[in-house]
């Protein structure tokens, strides 16, 4: 991890989302919001139970199906405003290009692949990456796998132009300004659906360009990890502002049983253990420690470590790989 890289960024869109608030209330200011339904199941405000304010930002939950979300929820079209010209996502890429970042993400990737490979026939081969950044998912593809042809898609000027200049296939607009010559046998969509304030509408995009039975895998932040469940609104995953929802295993399932997939797998990666250790022995989460000093050893040992976490779906991360039913 590139610990200052990151300290950078977040400092930037903390100052970025208070420009958003009202400066009397202090909450997002309702000229650049509005009030939403469940983006899962489309119930009402008052079927929302809010869990917590954080810098202005207001996170509820659906009673009705469990989703996480903000609510109010920035306007979409300052959101698409924000992706073109935000210094913090600029940050971002610069996170996604830092070599102390590189490493653990070949393995992560790698692992994504192989996920790909196991479910995937033969004539398979053409895969879309959709928010693909700077790329860094591209060249693994490229490396790893000589039998399959990757390509991007990706509305930051930044990130597109180091993309391109590699090499890549990548394409700057949104999924559904693609010229439909050519269609494609897997997506994925990695730290993107939590983006998204109308998430439906991404699939109805996929369904455009996709072939019979396309592979979608996507990565999303689990709600109920170990580390949200320990860290909760300490957890730099809630922001508000780039992250608009928040998934667990059973929201997600039927996020993508909707949109018309059979599930074929459902797992967790990463676990953040470092941070769940600091925030257990009262160490901020996010500092350059090491100790276990404080830690009670068998705790650590029968359950806080990573074995116990990735073996009872606690990750960080919630990863999915649907098929297109058709
Ligand atoms: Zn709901």
């Amino acid at each position: 991890m590139d610990i200052e890289l990151r300290k950078k960024y977040f400092k930037e869109l903390n100052k970025e989302k208070k420009e958003l608030l009202n400066k009397k209330t202090g909450l997002l200011d309702k000229k650049y919001s509005k009030e939403i339904n469940c983006p899962l199941c489309n119930a009402h405000s008052e079927k929302h139970a809010q869990l917590f304010i954080k810098e202005g930002y207001t996170f509820v939950r659906c009673e009705e199906c469990e989703m996480i979300f903000c609510n109010p929820q920035v306007k979409s079209q300052l959101l698409g405003e924000l992706y073109g010209h935000s210094k913090a996502n600029d940050i971002w890429v610069d996170i996604q290009e830092s070599k102390k970042e590189q490493p653990w993400k070949k393995q992560y990737f790698e692992s994504n692949l192989d996920l790909f490979n196991k479910y995937r026939n033969k004539n398979q081969r053409k895969l879309l990456d959709i928010g693909c950044s700077s790329g860094y998912f591209l060249e693994i593809t490229n490396n790893y796998c000589n039998n399959i042809e990757a390509e991007g898609t990706e509305l930051s000027s930044k990130a597109y132009s180091i993309a391109v200049d590699k090499g890549l296939v990548v394409h700057k607009c949104f999924l559904s300004e693609l010229k439909k010559k050519s269609k494609y046998d897997m997506f994925t969509l990695f730290g993107v659906l939590e983006h998204l304030p109308k998430p439906f509408e991404i699939f109805n995009d996929i369904k455009l360009v996709a072939n019979k039975n396309a592979l979608v895998q996507a990565i999303v932040p689990n709600s109920y990890s170990l580390y949200h469940m320990f860290l909760q609104s300490n957890s730099v995953s809630f922001d508000g502002r780039n992250h608009l929802l928040y998934f667990s295993k059973n929201t997600l399932k039927k996020m993508f049983e909707l949109n018309g997939f059979e599930i074929l797998n459902i797992d967790t990666v990463l676990t953040g253990i470092d941070n769940i250790k600091k925030q257990m022995q009262w160490i901020n989460p996010y500092d350059d420690i090491n100790t276990d000093k404080y830690l009670n050893s068998t705790l650590i040992n029968d359950f806080i470590n990573e074995e116990y976490i990735l073996k009872n779906d606690l990750g960080l991360r919630l990863r999915i790989i649907g098929r297109l039913k058709n």
